[in-house]
């Protein structure tokens, strides 16, 4: 009988995600994206995120829900798409 070794257990538990600017990065849970990528959502997303959290919950998702819209719209491989 063969045994597999346990040897592919991950090493941390699952909490962090990948970013969402499609960098490959894997950013801590309680932050939307990895510092490069934060950088590249305009200002007013940002402020809103910043402004919401903590405070409304629910708003707060929402704003969350805008910036990874906006990522898909505007960001591959972690940089800046044109139109
Ligand atoms: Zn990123």
């Amino acid at each position: 009988m063969v045994t597999v070794a346990n040897s592919t257990r991950p090493k941390r538990p699952a909490s962090t995600h990948s970013c969402p600017g499609d960098c490959g990065q894997q950013v801590p849970r309680q932050h939307l994206a990895c510092r490069s990528c934060w950088y590249l959502l305009p200002q007013e997303l940002r402020e809103e995120l910043t402004r919401l959290y903590g405070r409304d919950r629910i708003a707060h998702l929402g704003a969350v829900g805008d910036c990874l819209i906006w990522f898909r719209e505007n960001v591959k491989d972690g940089e800046l798409v044109a139109g």
